[in-house]
């Protein structure tokens, strides 16, 4: 029985849903304005697997992101670099979907751009306005907050409250200071779109809630976030939804991911301690930064050290020397396969119990190695079938974490042993040099050679540590 955290009503709630019918499932997504940093991707990691799990617990789900792509953020740093802001965000929406792609994070059925939903932006606006929800002042249009009763719910907190919590620029054209930007005019150089009150641009907070109508409805399953986004943008969303349709609640569960923090502090620009995707990926691979965040429950914060990624590739070593151990079977029918097949069971039993209680990945993760730890001393005298259903288990609950070093273990690619046979030749020839050089072209491929008294032995490297530099003979 899954039971999930609803940051609404901050309960672990039974998760009561119909698997014939569709998860509608919405992640906040990020602002391109530039690379994304390891923040980004502790989130968009962890609703992949939430994503990923619903899927494997047999349920459809339909997994929708925006993408921010004209905001105050994107027109400043375009203005810095003299570029068209429109340009900077599709570059830098580029690179967020080729950061995606190398985390392995494959469960988003559709991305959406702010930009292109302008005409639902405007609806939206225009429905709020016939409702009283919203009014005009010189071509801006603004959210009153003061109609909206339940503003607060999802934070918890009274209007009064969270008036206090945060600095309110002074805005003359507002009727009340907490009011909220729905379409800004437009300022000179700044991109814009027309709309029935002049030109200008979507608000924040609207632009979810117009991408989410156009593709789940007015009202859905679950929504996701970085928990940095409860106030003031899901709780304006909540109000924007709720008001439109007049029903409630716009969405049932809402799920929020802890911070990440660097070295116990914020990340931030000027305190020089931000790190994007890009950077920890140059010396670290993509499985082991997976496998950090999955090593702590979603809803945790996390204190980002160095130690932790090389933590990281340790664990992934371990099963990575596992799995190639497993493989080295024996063909004498073994006495084993019961308690193994037994062991299995009881372990997929708990990685399901685990990930069944609000998704907690590091209790299934810790079943796993509890598994490895009890298989290891038997590992190397198994049989052919009892290695297989091994692996199996492994592939299948990777389907659900994506950490595994299991793609490629054992199998060398032709070119790399093409490789080796040349540089095994160049030594023979005394031109070690030559031989280095080719050396370091294979292990560019992920592969490394280790010279030993039987010959060269070519290993797999490539999913942990894949830059560190080969020791030269
Ligand atoms: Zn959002």
């Amino acid at each position: 029985m899954l039971k999930i955290y609803n940051t609404l009503t901050r309960k672990k709630e039974i998760f009561r849903f119909s698997k014939n019918k569709t998860i509608k499932m919405y992640v906040c997504g990020p602002t391109v304005y530039d690379f994304s940093h390891i923040g980004h991707g502790r989130t968009y990691i962890a609703f992949d697997v939430i994503a990923r799990y619903l899927r494997y617990s047999g349920y459809k789900v339909f997994y929708l992101q925006n993408i921010t792509d004209i905001d105050d953020k994107i027109i400043n740093r375009a203005n810095e670099e003299k570029i068209d802001p429109k340009i900077l965000a599709k570059r830098f929406e580029k690179e967020y979907l080729k950061d995606t792609k190398t985390l392995g994070i494959k469960s988003v059925n559709k991305y959406s751009g702010a930009t292109q939903n302008i005409r639902e932006i405007i609806s939206q606006i225009q429905r709020l306005i016939k409702k009283n929800y919203a009014y005009e002042k010189n071509g801006n249009v603004y959210f009153d907050i003061t109609k909206f009763k339940d503003y607060g719910q999802l934070s918890h907190q009274s209007l009064n409250q969270l008036k206090k919590a945060v600095r309110i620029e002074p805005d003359a054209s507002k009727a009340h200071s907490f009011d909220f930007l729905l379409w800004k005019a437009k300022k000179s150089g700044e991109p814009f779109w027309p709309s029935p009150w002049g030109p200008g641009r979507p608000g924040w907070h609207i632009e979810d809630t117009a991408i989410a109508e156009r593709y789940l409805g007015l009202q859905y399953d679950i929504h996701c976030g970085a928990l940095d986004l409860i106030f003031p943008h899901h709780e304006s969303e909540i109000a924007q939804a709720e008001a439109i349709s007049g029903k409630k609640p716009f969405v049932r569960f809402w799920l929020h991911t802890g911070f990440l923090l660097v070295n116990g502090e914020k990340m931030s620009k000027s305190s020089g301690n931000f790190i994007t995707i890009r950077e920890i990926l140059k010396n670290y691979s993509p499985q082991a930064f997976r496998f950090l965040i999955l090593s702590h429950h979603y809803r945790s914060p996390i204190d980002y050290q160095e130690s932790l990624m090389k933590q990281a590739e340790s664990s992934l070593e371990r099963v990575s020397e596992f799995l190639e151990k497993i493989k080295k079977t024996k063909n004498k029918k073994q006495k084993t396969r019961a308690r193994i097949e037994a062991l299995l069971i009881k372990t997929r039993k708990k990685f399901f119990q685990a990930m069944d209680d609000d998704f907690n990945a590091p209790r299934a993760i810790a079943e796993i190695f509890n598994l490895i730890k009890t298989i290891n001393p038997m590992a190397g005298n198994l049989e052919k079938k009892e290695a297989k259903i091994i692996l199996d288990f492994f592939k299948e609950t990777d389907s659900v974490l994506g950490v595994m070093p299991l793609r490629k273990t054992g199998q060398i690619p032709d070119m790399v042993l093409k490789l080796a046979k040349e540089r095994e030749k160049l030594r023979k020839e005394g031109k070690f040099e030559k031989a280095d050089k080719i050396r370091q072209k294979i292990f560019e491929q992920g592969y490394e050679i280790e010279d030993t008294p039987k010959g060269p032995q070519i290993k797999f490297k490539k999913i942990y540590g894949r830059t560190r530099s080969p020791t030269r003979h």
